[in-house]
């Protein structure tokens, strides 16, 4: 017999759809992601979001940085209701030092969005972040926007994301016309035209139709572009993929719908198809068993770590992913790495830049626990057992530079500080192995390193120089006997923290000569 809790569960997990957008910066995110918090009636978020960019007041060390290269550094969760469902937004960093933060934040979504601009097509950021999702076999959706705008032709996208990102596509709908002489999309799986009105496309209508040769389509269309939509669409009919459902829910697939953001065009359609096909949370692998999201016991994990968001408390957010049982306020939960209990008395929810408190949460969502200190990125919160979730890769680095300390006086202060913003699990540390005890940091986005040297100076009243090395490739080495002499050109053999020799690399000839020349010897991407 299940119990009111298990009910509750259940259905709330069944209603929530947790994602992420991916996109180069630029595409659109930010508009799309107004767009959408305003189906939801969160007005109030809407003009947060934008505003973020553009933050007039910094709130926070964070938001300096943010303030002062015109980016958003912090991703934050927003949350809205839609036609019944419970809807969570991952916001990842949209800048190209994006950081190893945005690849932790997928790991907390079920499916993403890749955002994909009509006349750039896959860009750089795309290609690494979908590779990100890729890995986890996670739905990813497809939006190309800035339709008003004159871009590639559809086929030659779906083209390019077969050749670039290896993902076969399946168009839900499809553009009458593109640029000026767009007039609308057709939507193929309910058979429905929707068209833009008017010159400057302030209107949007919504017809039934029979099928793409509906005359109503002809009448509003006009000839040409109604052609046009029969010729392409009879094609794709004959020599396209069919919709998948398996396909694409193990992201093998990916459905693919057109639209404008900023004119809000194929924006709502695309919401409630997404919202049909997108997953609820999934269960989740843990080291001892796979854990159902409709378990009746809590468990989560931290997936991110944000400091000094508000600079009144020096305090740390840690933020959670829930993937069992229901959240709430009070519990004492098991901390597993720290073998004690916990109480969370003070989670809080984070809709853009306002804080809520939140009294219950279920899986899929996110909240941020206040930190004062005694969570790392990956740890477990658990109340169904001594459990730790897998979901956690590290990145390998590709960008390194040598630190100094401007004050030698200050060394204490600097090793206390190199050690704490290390272990918070964004930023690793490598020792030289030449006689000299030369630390080296390895981060995957530029932006951590100016991040981590204002926190050294911030937290810790250190000075630091940083020089920038040439490096791009980091490789584990797995052997009994490693031959430090063969890493010279173009490279150099480094320790991480645990005194694993780390090969960098210059170049990626110079690591696949060096993976030739030492076939006994496993070069892995992590840390064994
Ligand atoms: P982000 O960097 O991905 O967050 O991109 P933004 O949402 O800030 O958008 C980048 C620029 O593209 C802004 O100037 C937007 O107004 C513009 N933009 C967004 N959507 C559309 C669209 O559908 N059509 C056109 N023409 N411009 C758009």
């Amino acid at each position: 017999m299940s119990t009111n809790l298990e009910n509750d569960i259940k259905q709330e997990v069944e209603r929530r759809r947790t994602f992420a957008i991916i996109s180069h910066p630029d595409a659109g995110k930010t508009t799309l992601t107004e767009k959408l918090l305003l189906f939801g009636g969160a007005i109030r978020l809407a003009g947060t979001v934008k505003a973020r960019k553009a933050s007039k007041h910094a709130t926070s060390d964070w938001m300096e940085i943010e303030k002062q290269r015109g980016i958003s550094v912090t991703s934050s969760v927003m949350q809205f209701d839609y036609l019944g469902h419970r809807v969570n937004i991952l916001d990842t960093p949209g800048h190209q030092d994006f950081s190893e933060d945005t690849y932790r934040t997928l790991t907390a979504a079920d499916s993403a969005v890749m955002l994909i601009d009509v006349a750039k097509g896959v860009e750089a950021q795309t290609i690494k972040l979908f590779q990100v999702c890729r890995k986890r076999g996670i739905p990813i959706f497809t939006f190309i926007n800035k339709l008003d705008r004159e871009g590639r032709s559809p086929f030659e996208l779906m083209e390019e994301l077969e050749q670039v990102l290896g993902i076969r596509s399946v168009p839900m709908n499809w553009p009458i016309g593109m640029g000026r002489e767009l007039c609308g999309v057709y939507d193929r799986m309910n058979n429905q035209v929707e068209l833009f009105q008017g010159n400057d496309h302030s209107k949007i209508e919504v017809r039934k139709v029979e099928d793409y040769n509906d005359p109503i389509i002809r009448e509003m269309a006009g000839d040409f572009l109604h052609d046009q939509l029969t010729g392409e669409l009879e094609l794709l009919d004959v020599a396209g993929d069919q919709f998948d459902y398996e396909k694409v829910s193990r992201g093998e697939l990916t459905p693919i719908f057109f639209g404008s953001a900023v004119n809000n065009f194929g924006v709502q359609t695309f919401l409630e198809n997404f919202l049909k096909l997108a997953p609820s949370p999934t269960p989740r692998q843990s080291t001892e068993r796979l854990v159902e999201p409709t378990e009746e016991k809590f468990s989560g994990y931290v997936f991110k770590i944000q400091a000094n968001m508000n600079p009144a408390h020096r305090d740390r957010i840690a933020f959670l992913r829930i993937c069992s049982g229901r959240f709430e306020r009070g519990m004492s939960v098991k901390h597993v790495r720290a073998g004690k209990d916990i109480k969370l008395s003070q989670p809080q929810q984070f809709l853009a830049q306002d804080r809520d408190i939140v009294e219950s949460a279920y899986p899929g969502d996110i909240i941020g626990l206040f930190d004062p200190g005694i969570f790392r990125i990956g740890d477990t919160l658990s109340q169904a057992g001594e459990l730790t979730f897998d979901e956690l890769p590290t990145f390998s680095p590709e960008i390194f530079a040598k630190v100094t300390v401007k004050n030698a006086l200050k060394h204490k202060q600097y090793q206390k500080g190199i050690d704490q913003l290390t272990e918070e699990g964004t930023i690793q540390v490598f020792h030289s192995t030449s006689g000299f005890d030369e630390i080296i940091l390895g981060v995957v986005g530029q932006l951590q390193f100016e991040v981590f040297e204002y926190r050294m100076k911030g937290e810790y009243g250190v000075d630091i120089q940083l020089h920038r090395m040439t490096y791009q490739f980091a490789r584990w080495l797995v052997d009994d006997k490693i031959d430090p002499s063969k890493f010279r050109i173009n490279s150099v053999l480094v320790k991480d923290k645990k005194d694993n020799y780390v090969a960098l690399f210059e170049n990626e000839y110079a690591m696949r000569t060096a993976i030739e020349k030492n076939p006994t010897t496993k070069f892995l991407e992590m840390a064994p």
